[in-house]
């Protein structure tokens, strides 16, 4: 999936043609639950088992506040390492918000999600030269493997804070609802961004 040069770049002035259009990517590690918390947002559904040598582009109409919107969710399937410095290129330059999922289970994860962070910030001022912050959310998922956490809660909590995003652990195999919310969380700061 290309995606280059079909949106502008996120938190940059969005066209009025574009405001019931949100996209959004998902970032983080391979093996994280990127795809397995999509679908439970997009169907409510959890499949086990999903393809995760594709890219792919998820469409979805919603409704929001009243307001219909189109709303497009890449996942790409590019392996999101620590060490990686190049796997924003495509999502930067065309999402308006990021869902960065870690899996509180697996401690690698989680520092990828915090570089992960650090990179939207620095791509964003690059892309926009703008310090205001681009929408994103974090998200801890697998919560239900909490027995064997090695993420405590808090801090998920203290990385959500320093980059000033809504944060919650969840379980994409157990739960719908607080995924959901926070889906709708990070789509508002998209429409009022
Ligand atoms: P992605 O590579 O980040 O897209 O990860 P996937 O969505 O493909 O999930 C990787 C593996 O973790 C799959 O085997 C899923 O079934 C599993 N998984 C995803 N979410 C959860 C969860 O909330 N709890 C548990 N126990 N397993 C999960």
């Amino acid at each position: 999936t290309r995606l280059r040069g079909k949106g502008q770049p996120p938190g940059c002035p969005r066209r009025c043609a574009d405001m019931n259009d949100i996209k959004l990517a998902l970032l983080g590690s391979r093996g994280a639950g990127k795809s397995a918390v999509l679908v439970r947002f997009l169907t409510k559904r959890f499949i086990g088992e999903y393809a995760s040598n594709t890219n792919s582009l998820y469409r979805k109409r919603l409704s929001i506040d009243g307001r219909q919107l189109n709303l497009e969710v890449f996942d790409p399937c590019s392996q999101q390492n620590v060490e990686s410095r190049c796997i924003l290129e495509e999502p930067v330059d065309w999402a308006d918000g990021f869902v960065v999922v870690y899996d509180i289970s697996d401690r690698l994860s989680f520092l990828n999600a915090k570089n992960v962070l650090c990179q939207i910030k620095e791509a964003r001022m690059e892309s926009c030269k703008s310090e205001a912050d681009v929408p994103v959310c974090l998200v801890g998922n697998k919560q239900d493997l909490c027995h064997v956490r090695q993420v405590s809660e808090d801090e998920g909590r203290s990385l959500a804070q320093e980059h000033k995003c809504p944060f919650q652990e969840v379980s994409a195999a157990e739960d719908h609802q607080e995924i959901s919310g926070l889906f709708t969380k990070l789509i508002r700061g998209v429409m009022e961004h």
